[in-house]
């Protein structure tokens, strides 16, 4: 019997973090369909991201048309191409009801100020982001760098998250294309604990990973300015993280060439999620700060379950190995014949 043709779990720790990842990859069974749940048939109507359902939303803040970047007023602004406007349930206010900071004395209590965005970002209910031309995703990435920088200047956003929720099994309540921006009055504990690795290290530690990965079997592609990778601490099946080999901290800081050419590369990633997995839900996470920071973007398959070994423990556990996966997105570039380089 053949049956024992199982590699042996290993327990990989994070590239710099006190952290642990166990990859438990079974030869036999690599489960590659992490189809999502599709929306039914017919729900336009009622969508209040599609065109002509404006005003089931608030007014935007900035409408991306091909006549420049406007704003609604009395009339909400139609024909456009992206709309950015606050979230109706939003997780942070610009202006909340005053809390006492410490409520207790004990415990500590800030007020959730800040700013939830929207960012809807096809006006067509039906498309998928995988299918985004290379114009359309090249203006999404200036979106997201308008939104950061209006938002850096904001005295309130200490942190500012960028992420796309893609399926509902990955948390987006509307199967219409859309990102969300969060702004933060606080650093959170994860970006603080790679700031303190960063401190105790002469070098940058992304940098390091940049130049170790693009010469390892994680790697599954890359152009002039950026690579796509593996990681080789893969939390989730088929997890990629797209890094530029330039070092800098956030979209602000990226050049006209850079933007275009991530654009390309993450065009890449999503199109070999969805011609591999058959268009899994996911999560894509912008990484990024002001300053004394390597910019970075992961984009996670939602497909497996946190239960009680990861909530007890806070390790996860992958079935597919990284050095699988990469293999897998690289041979769909390579027929899919538009990888940036092949
Ligand atoms: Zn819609
Ligand atoms: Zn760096």
């Amino acid at each position: 019997m053949m049956s024992g043709m199982q590699t042996m779990p290993e327990l990989r720790r994070h590239y710099f973090l006190d952290e642990y990842c166990i990859i438990a990859a079974e030869r036999g069974r690599r489960p590659t369909n992490f189809r999502r749940d599709e929306a039914k048939p017919g729900d336009e109507a009622a969508c209040p991201f599609c065109p002509g359902n404006e005003g089931m939303t608030p007014p935007s803040d900035a409408v991306y048309a091909g006549r420049g970047v406007l704003s609604d007023g009395a009339e909400r602004v139609s024909g456009w191409q992206m709309r950015v406007f606050p979230n109706a349930f939003p997780a942070m206010v610009s202006s909340p009801e005053p809390v006492n900071r410490v409520v207790t004395g004990e415990w500590t209590a800030l007020p959730g100020q800040g700013y939830h965005e929207v960012i809807v970002d096809s006006p067509r209910h039906r498309e998928n982001p995988a299918d985004f031309s290379q114009e359309h995703m090249e203006r999404l990435i200036r979106v997201y760098r308008d939104r950061y920088l209006h938002y850096s200047e904001s005295s309130l956003a200490k942190y500012i998250s960028i992420f796309k929720n893609w399926g509902r099994e990955a948390g987006a309540s509307f199967s219409h294309s859309h990102s969300q921006l969060i702004t933060l009055p606080i650093i959170p504990p994860q970006i603080k604990m790679e700031l303190d690795a960063f401190r105790r290290t002469s070098f940058c530690p992304f940098c390091n990973i940049v130049e170790k990965e693009a010469g390892s079997s994680r790697l599954v592609g890359e152009d002039d300015d950026w690579i796509l990778i593996a990681p080789f601490y893969s939390l989730v099946p088929f997890e990629t993280w797209i890094l530029p080999k330039r070092h800098f901290s956030s979209l602000g800081e990226m050049s006209d060439a850079e933007s275009r050419s991530l654009a390309a590369l993450l065009m890449q990633a999503l199109r070999g999620m969805k011609s591999v997995l058959n268009d899994p839900p996911y999560n894509l996470m912008i990484f990024q700060l002001p300053s004394g920071y390597h910019l970075n973007i992961r984009i996670q398959p939602a497909v497996s379950r946190i239960a009680g070994f990861e909530k007890g423990t806070g390790i996860r556990i992958n079935s597919i190995a990284p050095e699988y996966a990469a293999a897998k997105l690289s041979e769909s570039a390579k027929s899919d014949g538009r990888s940036p380089k092949s």
